[in-house]
């Protein structure tokens, strides 16, 4: 009998973790390699939010906690909710669990059956992909590009939609392209929706305080639209959290309340400490991570100016997050000190062996043209990445 089951063996290593764990090994051989590769701030998390995690320890916070998060932390979610977004969730609407992808992961176990389809505008985060194949749905991708800012528009979403269409899942702003929906271009995609009653949305709005040109907007501020959306948010990236994993999401309460059910079964509540310290966090207001987002917007700003410079890196201005995705299909079929380039995947690992700066292919984000590049890192690693990268290319 096989060792493995066909689930795990048809899932694909998360190409982000896979990438970073490779950048590591190289360094660990002793190359000097810049890892741009992974999408995880490069800050320390604040003082205060230390502090409170501190506190807690001297608190004695040891216990496991509700399976859905202490009644406390739902609060400071709620305040949030409406102080940051203008949405309205009771405690029994809300699930906090270990990160936003456990999140998402809930998300699918409890709502997909086999042969469910999920929308996916492409690119996407790497992850949807192989949640959703995991719970037997099935990805439905749809393809955008710099002409559009990588949005998908409601005539592409009116297409894709089938009797078989469960959810769409989507990141605003996006991870990888930054691209950001104003609320006249989710209201278009909320026009299309309202159509079909029985369709949710996944609005993964991890990225929602790192955004540059403001008016971050939540396709469940719509009145037709708050009982079919599902609003997923973390600490990872604006608090500089990533591995304190705290992700929660404000659902219809039936929703919730399976997520509840299914973490119940499978981690329990998350870890007692990052809770206790996320309530400070989030209670306070976000202009106390405002340093780090002015910091983002300057780096952001500086590798659009350099990459301008090297041949064959079309890219658009992305307004959030911390990633460039430029299309670098015009290498394809080159060949560059003997390698040939074929696709986006040769050119990551071709700028991986040859410039030892670490990205991550497009292909794991549903788009072969585009590598992603975080610019996650200080300022001097970004100007010796570039610089590397096109040597590495001319
Ligand atoms: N969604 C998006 C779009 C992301 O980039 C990430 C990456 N961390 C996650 C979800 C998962 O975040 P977390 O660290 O909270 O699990
Ligand atoms: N979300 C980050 C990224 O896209 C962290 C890595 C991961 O969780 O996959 O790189």
């Amino acid at each position: 009998m096989q060792l493995l089951s066909d689930r795990i063996l048809n899932m694909a290593t998360s190409a982000t973790l896979a990438m970073a764990a490779k950048a590591r090994e190289l360094r660990g051989e002793g190359k000097d390699i810049i890892g741009l590769s992974l999408g995880e701030p490069d800050f320390n998390t604040p003082d205060f939010i230390k502090e409170a995690a501190i506190q807690a320890i001297n608190d004695d916070y040891n216990s496991y906690t509700p399976v859905d998060g202490y009644g406390e932390l739902k609060d400071a979610i709620i305040t949030k909710f409406k102080r940051d977004n203008g949405l309205t969730y009771a405690p029994a609407q809300i699930v906090v669990s270990t990160g936003a992808k456990q999140c998402l992961a809930n998300i699918a176990g409890v709502m997909l059956n086999e042969g469910d389809e999920v929308i996916l505008p492409c690119p996407y985060w790497v992850s949807y992909s192989d949640i959703v194949k995991l719970n037997g749905g099935v990805p439905v991708e749809v393809k955008t590009s710099i002409d559009t800012d990588f949005k998908m528009t409601a005539a592409q979403l009116e297409a894709a939609i089938t009797p078989k269409t469960k959810m769409l899942w989507f990141s605003s702003p996006c991870n990888p392209s930054g691209s950001v929906y104003s609320e006249a271009e989710l209201r278009a995609l909320a026009d299309v929706l309202v159509k079909h009653p029985n369709i949710y949305v996944v609005s993964d709005e991890i990225y929602e305080h790192i955004n540059y040109k403001g008016g971050h907007a939540s396709i469940a501020q719509f009145e037709d639209m708050y009982n079919n959306t599902i609003t997923v948010n973390g600490v990872s990236k604006a608090f500089a959290m990533t591995g304190w994993r705290i992700g929660y999401i404000g659902a219809p309460e039936k929703i919730a309340r399976a997520c509840n059910k299914l973490q119940g079964q499978i981690t329990s509540g998350a870890n007692c400490i990052a809770q206790r310290a996320v309530i400070t966090a989030l209670n306070e207001s976000p202009s106390k991570v405002q340093y780090m987002i002015d910091e983002f917007k300057v780096r952001r700003d500086l590798i659009l100016d350099l990459l301008n410079d090297v041949e064959g890196f079309n890219t658009n201005t992305p307004d959030g997050a911390f990633y460039v995705f430029p299309n670098i299909s015009h290498y394809f079929g080159k060949t560059l000190r003997g390698k040939t380039i074929n696709n986006a995947t040769d050119f990551s690992l071709y700028l991986l062996e040859e410039a030892l700066v670490a990205t991550v292919t497009g292909e794991a984000f549903g788009n072969p043209d585009c590598i992603r590049i975080s610019y996650a890192a200080s300022q001097e690693q970004i100007i010796e990445a570039i610089k590397r990268i096109k040597e590495a290319v001319s």
